[in-house]
Parts: C-alpha cells; sequence; structure tokens
C-alpha cells in the first residue's frame, strides 16, 4: 500500500493495482520480451491491446454501434477546435451552455471558427450551479448544444441530461468520465482527456455518432477530421500507445469493481461522507448549490486564506496531497476520482477535522 492520497485534479491517480500490473509487466508484456512502450502499433500485441480497450470501454459505457470510439491526442483543448471544425458548418450557429472556465474555454476556442449562441450562464453567481433547462435561450437549428458535464475547477455537476431535442447533444466528460451510468445514445459527440478519471495524460478519447462524420471544413489539416480518424480506427499515424494500454488496464479494473455501476455507488458514498462533513460545520464552505455539487471534484474554504497555508501543510505531513485548490477560485480543492480509495477520503476528513478543532 502507498502512504498517501493524491487529491490532484488530474494528472491524478490511479488505482494501485493498475500501477502495480504496469510495473509487473514494465519490460517484458506477456512473454512479448517488450516493454508495451517499444512495440510497433502495427503489431499484432499492440494491436491486441488497442482493440481490447476499445471493447472494454464499449462494454463499460454501453456505446451503440452507431457511435465510434476515437483515441486521439490534444488533449480535451484540441476537441474544443476539432469539434467545431467538424460539426458546425461556416454559416451555422452552435448553442454552448456556459457553467464555469472550461465551458468558457469551449465557447472561446469555438467563437474562432464560427458563431456560437450562450443559451445559459451561471456565471450570474460565480458559476456556482447549472442554470435549469427552463431557462435556456436554445435554438432549434443550431448545429449542436455543447455542455460540460462536470466542472473541475468549480465543482459543478450536471445531475441530469439535457434535452438537446433534435440538436445534437456535445459533452465534455472529461473529468465525470466513467464516474456515473450516461445514456451515450442520447449524445451526438463525447470527449474527454484521459488523465483525470482514465489513464495518463497524453490519450483523449472521442465518442462520436457516425453519422456525422465526413462533414469537416475544407481546408483543415487531415489530422483534424474525425472521419479519417475513425476509417483508420484510431491508426492514421502513431496512437499514444503506452496511454491506451494504461487505460486498457484501468477499463478491466472498473469491470472488477461492478462497472460503472459499481463505481458510481463508491462514489457517492465518498462524495456524501465529505459533503455530510462540510455542510455540519460553517467552519469550512462549498459554494456550489446543493443539487448540482461535483461527486468528483470538490471545492472548499477555509474561514480565512491565512489558514490555506498551515491546513495545506498539516495535510501533506499525513500525506494528503495536492489539495491546493486552482489558482483562479483559491481554497481548497479535493479531487475524488474513481481511483481514490474511500480511506483516502476519511483520512481527509479527520484532518479537516482536527484543523477545525485546533483552529475554529
Ligand atoms: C482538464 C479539462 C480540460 C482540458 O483538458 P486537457 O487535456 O488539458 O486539454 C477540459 N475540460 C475539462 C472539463 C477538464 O477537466
Amino acid at each position: 500500500m502507498r502512504q498517501v492520497f493524491n487529491f490532484s485534479a488530474g494528472p491524478a491517480v490511479l488505482p494501485e493495482e493498475v500501477l502495480a500490473q504496469a510495473a509487473a509487466e514494465m519490460l517484458d508484456w506477456h512473454g512479448s520480451g517488450q516493454s508495451v512502450m517499444e512495440m510497433s502499433h502495427r503489431g499484432k500485441e499492440y494491436m491486441s491491446i488497442h482493440e481490447q480497450a476499445e471493447r472494454d470501454l464499449r462494454e463499460l459505457m454501453g456505446i451503440p454501434e452507431s457511435h465510434a470510439v476515437l483515441f486521439l491526442q490534444g488533449g480535451a483543448t484540441l476537441q474544443f477546435a476539432m469539434l467545431p471544425l467538424n460539426l458546425l458548418p461556416e454559416r451555422g450557429h452552435a448553442d454552448y451552455v456556459n457553467t464555469g472556465e472550461w465551458s468558457t474555454k469551449a465557447i472561446k476556442e469555438a467563437r474562432r471558427f464560427g458563431e456560437v449562441n450562450v443559451v445559459a450562464s451561471s456565471e450570474d453567481r460565480q458559476f456556482t450551479y447549472v442554470p435549469p433547462q427552463s431557462a435556456w435561450k436554445r435554438s432549434p437549428d443550431a448545429a449542436y448544444l455543447h455542455y460540460c458535464a462536470n466542472e473541475t475547477i468549480g465543482g459543478v455537476e450536471f445531475p441530469f441530461t439535457p434535452d438537446a431535442g433534435k440538436v445534437p447533444l456535445v459533452a465534455d466528460i472529461s473529468s465525470n468520465f466513467l464516474s456515473r451510468p450516461v445514456d451515450v445514445a442520447k449524445h451526438a459527440l463525447m470527449y474527454g482527456g484521459a488523465q483525470k478519471n482514465i489513464g495518463p495524460a497524453g490519450l483523449t478519447i472521442v465518442i462520436v455518432r457516425k453519422d456525422l462524420l465526413g462533414h469537416a471544413r475544407a481546408g483543415i489539416a487531415t489530422m483534424l477530421d474525425y472521419k479519417v480518424h475513425a476509417d483508420a480506427d484510431s491508426m492514421l499515424n502513431t496512437p499514444p500507445t503506452w496511454a491506451v494500454y494504461i487505460a486498457g488496464l484501468v477499463f478491466q479494473w472498473l469491470k472488477r469493481q461492478g462497472g460503472v455501476p459499481g463505481i458510481e455507488q463508491r462514489n457517492i458514498e465518498k462524495a456524501k461522507l465529505l459533503y455530510d462533513y462540510l455542510d455540519s460545520t460553517a467552519f469550512y464552505t462549498n459554494p456550489v448549490d446543493r443539487s448540482d455539487r461535483s461527486r468528483m471534484n470538490i471545492p472548499f474554504r477555509l474561514p480565512d486564506a491565512a489558514l490555506d497555508e498551515p491546513f495545506l501543510k498539516g495535510a501533506k505531513q499525513r500525506g494528503l496531497l495536492q489539495l491546493k485548490g486552482h489558482r483562479s477560485v483559491g481554497g481548497m480543492r479535493a479531487s475524488i476520482y474513481n481511483a481514490m480509495p474511500i480511506e483516502g477520503v476519511r483520512a481527509l476528513v479527520d484532518w479537516m477535522r482536527e484543523f477545525e478543532k485546533s483552529h475554529g
């Protein structure tokens, strides 16, 4: 057992079992005499890893045959551009919901390529809630409707899947990927970087309805066209082989945890432990509306910013790492992704309680 709990927002904690397996297979993968890092991406060993990872992801999320799974690079940030370049016609417009910093970045990037309507925003209350759908000013002929399912910095998570009607629904799921069941069929496209909940940095996963492929803007780089990647089974060029391999091990680990419903139960339990404590005291505060609180990223403040340093120092001495909040928000943030054991959350709450006793 490792002696620390890592609350980083990403790159983030991975299951210890997965790291141990990767270590055991580091020099010689399954008797091949090679590390996965050294394998040709077109050889049968790596191909089997790649195909198994896709099969397991499809099984875990219930991804229907109507949707392609792409293993790409460039992070969710590149998807902020690839999405409009593929789905937003030059004279069309797209709808975006703004619930925080990542939505804001997606909107800003999309505006480089076309007209964007912000159909609802929670900026009026510092991005601490999800605007109710009844108040969204959607347009029926938008090229797509984009939302960020979990705002990693603000700690705001959609408690529902938006109803986009006939408009293709697009979600940034970077920080709640595989943490709760989602109805893939209701989405035209979902994307996320792997480094929050799935594996190492360097892999971006896109799940896209196949009938939307083939409409990329003329003149864009080949690498930016979803269809080219789909046609090449994500092997247009060298894929991030090591990251796909680790993601595949995480998918198998998730299956052993009872799949997505199994991990969701544990995520609910972990989040409840921390929120119940936050709600039981006036010493710490979380600004997010209860119904929209994230199960993955939990920001909280101490009564005085001068207490931040001693809080973090004591946390570190207890092996509770990377609790400092995002620079734009301040305070603390505990990211408790799938791989965070409940013992980590208990240890955090114990420290918070002890700190409150000595400083409250
Ligand atoms: C981290 C994050 C991003 C950016 O991901 P990169 O892989 O660093 O480009 C985008 N959206 C959300 C919700 C994130 O958490």
